[in-house]
């Protein structure tokens, strides 16, 4: 059976504001629950008091509940890992609360957040072929017909111009 995809606030963010959460909605709504955590949801709901593509983000029922991950200790040591000094108590809190989620059911973790993406492979918290970015959901679309390439590359473009964006351009989720 195919497994949990968790998603952090920047990936959500990242393709709600090029457009193309279609392509997340097509691909994964299907995969088992749950697919994001309470601080993730924090933090698209303070976002859609400025961001449109925040709205867009919450009016996703197939996102469904957010799940807590069990262990909490885990959880604030792995935000205390992704973030400076100066940083505020909240601040990386949706990527830790991912990453350790993903590593209790099981799942695949998606970001296009670079300390995160690169701490969740490297550190081992995840094995890193659970640890995923837009360009994983791009290709995915384009196997399935869903995007041309052009369209993925024009993501890219959209992504690249306003954002970073991690391109590993891997294939299919396990
Ligand atoms: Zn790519």
């Amino acid at each position: 059976m195919a497994q949990p995809v968790i998603y952090d606030t920047c990936l959500l963010s990242h393709v709600a504001e090029i457009g193309y959460l279609h392509i997340l909605d097509f691909l994964y709504k299907d995969r088992p629950e749950p697919r994001w955590t309470p601080a993730v949801k924090r933090e698209v709901t303070k976002g859609a008091a400025i961001h449109v593509f925040c709205k867009q983000i919450l009016a996703l029922t197939w996102l469904g509940e957010p799940q807590e991950p069990q262990d909490t200790n885990a959880v604030l040591h792995l935000r205390n890992q992704l973030s400076s000094q100066d940083d505020p108590q909240t601040a990386n809190m949706g990527e830790a609360e991912s990453i350790i989620l993903a590593r209790e059911v099981n799942g695949s973790f998606m970001t296009n957040d670079f300390g995160a993406y690169y701490r969740a492979g490297e550190k081992q918290y995840l094995a890193p072929n659970r640890v995923f970015s837009a360009c994983n959901a791009l290709n995915e679309a384009r196997e399935y017909g869903k995007l041309s390439p052009i369209e993925v590359e024009e993501a890219h473009n959209l992504i690249r111009a306003k954002r970073r964006m991690i391109c590993d351009c891997r294939l299919k989720l396990p």
